[in-house]
């Protein structure tokens, strides 16, 4: 066994959480009438999501799975069950090429570029108008390790108490959501300084960095904004972005996203990952106006063009005419009148009688924390495809570690003949969430 797990997935079990949608972060339970939820259930709409506590990955393993609709929340990794949850979240991506500079979007730059006083240009690229707002003397963008700091701490405090209505800010909540990350990459003095660089160089030929990074913008030494974002292969993912409730007139946030993008443009990357898109949330409409933005098909993993997803008003689910299996839920439960559902209940009985695996069916998922998940999740591989797999003799988990955190010691997970149902299915749900390749701490 290698001793180097530096490149290694270390996790935990993953669980899956079911919880009433009040405790959704996006609705708050508070859509107006049950025909405005888009989950399959009729009356009891809920908050499911699959998660785990990740404590090491690369940076390449998380691009992966962000285009397999995860996200990070620190070192939690999460995907919402998007049949059964009161919101669908999709990954939405855009690129700095399909990205045109609005009427609007100059404004905003023009604005805050008169506000800082930047010497005025003209008639240039949306990245060169934001480059040109670091030639004020009294503003810069300035990257740094994502560590604590007091001063990025207090922002946060004043932006959750105004923006967010929340008044509970703690310094190791701040710590956990925006510093911790499970990348554990070091930036060397080099790379920071290219970063803080970035506007000398028009095009790098690779990113000069890829990890999680602060990006802290500045006015007359004050910090007035703050942009958490993960570096990654395929692009710029941004993670979250506050700023100081003073300066709010400014459109700071729109502002930060242009800059990402100018951003992603200038390391040579091609997305930029503005996180997860919910049809009906108001909130986050302004996401489908940076160019041509895409919305991942959990399915196929494919991208589909916003402008190519239709509506369908008489439930509000939307879906994609060609074929697609984007937001699943008629395909499973009406159109194909069940037979999807009927022919995971059939593999989950085997899978139980033959192998032990449990894959309870929905009625038995109550609210709570469940080992196990359900037996049709949209983006998990297939309980029929798994079974099928298992008949093949073909072995589970192959390349699955096992690290015994009581003891200490670590082992190669033996095969379903060999272990015992609990860590059977353990590796079982690692394979459907394409996690197998991993150390799993038990
Ligand atoms: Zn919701």
């Amino acid at each position: 066994m290698s001793a180097n797990f530096a490149n290694k997935l270390i996790i935990t079990p993953p669980f899956y959480i079911k919880e009433p949608s009040t405790k959704c972060g996006y609705c708050h339970g508070k859509k107006d009438n049950t025909s405005d939820f888009i989950s399959i259930a009729e009356e009891n709409h809920n908050n499911c999501t699959i998660g785990l506590h990740s404590e090491n990955m690369t940076i390449k393993q998380y691009d992966t799975l962000c285009n397999n609709n995860f996200r990070r929340s620190g070192t939690f990794l999460y995907k919402v069950d998007n049949l059964r949850n009161c919101c669908r979240l999709n990954t939405i991506r855009t690129s700095p090429n399909s990205f045109k500079l609005t009427k609007e979007f100059k404004k905003t730059i023009k604005r805050f570029a008169k506000f800082i006083e930047a010497p005025p240009i003209v008639n240039t690229s949306f990245d060169e108008l934001i480059c040109n707002l670091t030639n004020s003397k009294d503003f810069n963008f300035i990257f740094t390790k994502p560590d604590f700091s007091k001063e990025k701490f207090e922002l946060f405090k004043r932006f959750q108490d105004s923006i967010h209505n929340d008044h509970d800010s703690t310094e190791s909540g701040f710590k956990r959501f925006l510093c911790d990350n499970p990348f554990h990459n070091t930036l060397s003095y080099s790379q920071l300084n290219q970063l803080n660089n970035w506007q000398k160089n028009s095009n790098f030929k690779v990113a000069p960095y890829f990890g999680t990074i602060h990006e802290c913008y500045y006015y007359k030494d004050n910090l007035i904004a703050l942009a958490v974002l993960d570096i990654m292969p395929s692009g710029i993912s941004s993670v979250y972005f506050i700023y100081d409730p003073d300066y709010k007139h400014y459109s700071l946030g729109k502002l930060s996203a242009i800059h990402e993008l100018a951003l992603t443009k200038r390391f040579g990357l091609d997305w930029y990952y503005m996180g997860y898109y919910i049809h009906d949330c108001i909130k986050m409409c302004y996401k489908s106006a940076y160019g041509q933005a895409e919305l991942l098909d959990l399915k196929t993993h494919a991208y589909i063009p916003l402008d190519d997803i239709t509506y369908n008003d008489r439930n509000k689910l939307f879906t994609y005419e060609k074929g697609s299996t984007i937001n699943q839920a008629p395909i499973f439960y009406n159109n194909l009148n069940g037979t999807i559902i009927a022919e995971a209940d059939e593999s989950a009985t085997i899978l139980e009688e033959e192998y032990g695996i449990q894959c309870p069916p929905d009625d038995a998922f109550n609210e709570g924390v469940h080992n196990s998940l359900p037996r049709v999740v949209p983006g998990l591989i297939d309980l029929k495809d798994m079974l099928e797999s298992l008949e093949r003799e073909e072995e589970l988990a192959p390349s699955l570690i096992l690290y015994d955190s009581d003891n200490g010691r670590l082992r190669i997970y033996g095969g379903i003949d060999r272990e015992g149902d609990e860590l059977n299915l353990v590796a079982f749900n690692l394979k459907r969430l394409g996690m197998e390749d991993s150390i799993v701490i038990i």
